[in-house]
């Protein structure tokens, strides 16, 4: 039998208390987990699909899209006593881009600030015990910055 690849990170049994909800383009991905970690959350859960928190917009995204992110982050966010999420949206979204692309960049970025928004608004009134924090991610050169939309 081949032996398995283990890990350097151990298991840790608990769940962690905070859902990050972002795309899926893995260009950002460790960025994420630098800020998660800075924030102070060691280990997260996520809910990533292509798009992130724009598919919680059931008015612009796509019904069935929607319905599945909705679901899927109140099965975290119950099941897993989460306390905290993170939104994170991204400039040079390639999920916007092919929505609302022909309409220009300006037009993207704003509907991408305004599904944060509501995003944010539709989790703490479905879930008043938790904080949401939204960011806009953008690259610098060879740096990310997290904006926070709060
Ligand atoms: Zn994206």
């Amino acid at each position: 039998m081949v032996k398995p690849f283990v890990a350097q990170v151990p298991y840790a049994e608990e769940h962690p208390h905070v859902l990050a909800i972002y795309c899926s383009d893995g260009r950002f991905t460790d960025a994420v987990e630098e800020l998660a970690s800075h924030l102070g959350h060691e280990r997260i859960d996520t809910l990533t699909l292509p798009g992130g928190p724009g598919l919680l917009n059931r008015w612009s995204a796509d019904y069935l899209e929607s319905d599945m992110v909705t679901r899927a982050a109140r099965f975290l966010i119950q099941g897993h006593d989460i306390q905290e999420v993170l939104l994170l949206a991204h400039a040079g979204c390639g999920y916007y881009r092919a929505r609302h692309g022909a309409l220009g960049p300006e037009y993207v970025a704003e509907q991408q600030l305004k599904d944060l928004k509501d995003a944010a608004n539709e989790l703490t009134q479905a879930y008043p015990g938790i904080t949401v924090h939204a960011y806009f991610v953008r690259p610098h050169g060879k740096q990310i910055h997290f904006e926070s939309v709060d």
